[in-house]
């Protein structure tokens, strides 16, 4: 397999990690999911609902996009975590609520890092559609999506909007953490957790 690589720290401990996607890859992505959301919507106000702390950076610049091609929004956040590790936990804590906790009548498009087990937004947009008033349509995007790690009764769940479709990797940076380092790297490489936690495999 062709990759390029770059040198990562965690766990105090330095790799070189496989580059999954550049940041130019990730921005232009981006780029083609807020020209079909545009579309989609026409001219209608989108209200974006940010899964913090993950989803931040790929909605940083999705509202850049979407601000250049004329589209109106308002941006909130609710911080969810199902993840411990490199591993889903199977539950969702509720960290954050909406700072504006008023969906009701709202086009409201929620903005994901990541697709794993599909848990984590599954059970996001439960909620979502209820706890803060209803919605007048509630729509989803994810940057990236591994649909091979889908629970059995979740196969066939996706985002409305997806980026890229991954292998079953475990990715960091460009927002993604791992135990909260790595969000600041700015392509999405992919890392081998015993790299950097077991030292006789570097
Ligand atoms: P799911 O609930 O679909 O299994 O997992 C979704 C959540 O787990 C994402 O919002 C993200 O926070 C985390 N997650 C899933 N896969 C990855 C991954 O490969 N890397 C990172 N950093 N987080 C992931
Ligand atoms: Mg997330």
């Amino acid at each position: 397999m062709e990759a390029n690589f770059m040198y990562c720290t965690f766990k105090g401990r330095k790799s070189v990690c496989p580059i999954l996607l550049s940041k130019e890859q990730a921005l232009e992505g981006i780029r083609r999911l807020a020209r079909q959301i545009a579309a989609d919507y026409a001219r209608a106000a989108i209200h974006l609902v940010i899964a913090l702390k993950g989803a931040k950076t790929t909605a940083g610049y999705l509202a850049k996009e979407l601000d250049e091609l004329g589209m109106t929004f308002q941006v909130d956040g609710v911080r969810v975590k199902s993840y411990a590790g490199t591993e889903s936990t199977g539950k969702l804590n509720w960290l954050q609520e909406l700072a504006e906790p008023d969906l009701a009548g709202k086009h409201v498009l929620v903005v994901e890092d990541i697709i794993d087990s599909g848990y984590t937004l599954s059970e996001l947009l439960k909620v979502l559609k209820f706890r803060y008033g209803k919605p007048a349509s509630i729509r989803t995007v994810a940057l990236l999506d591994k649909p091979s790690r889908r629970r059995p009764e979740l196969k066939g769940f996706k985002a409305d909007y997806t980026g890229f479709e991954i292998q079953d990797v475990f990715v960091v940076g460009f927002g993604l953490d791992w135990d909260e380092e790595g969000r600041e790297l700015p392509n999405i490489v992919y890392i081998n957790p015993e790299d950097f936690i077991n030292p006789s495999t570097n």
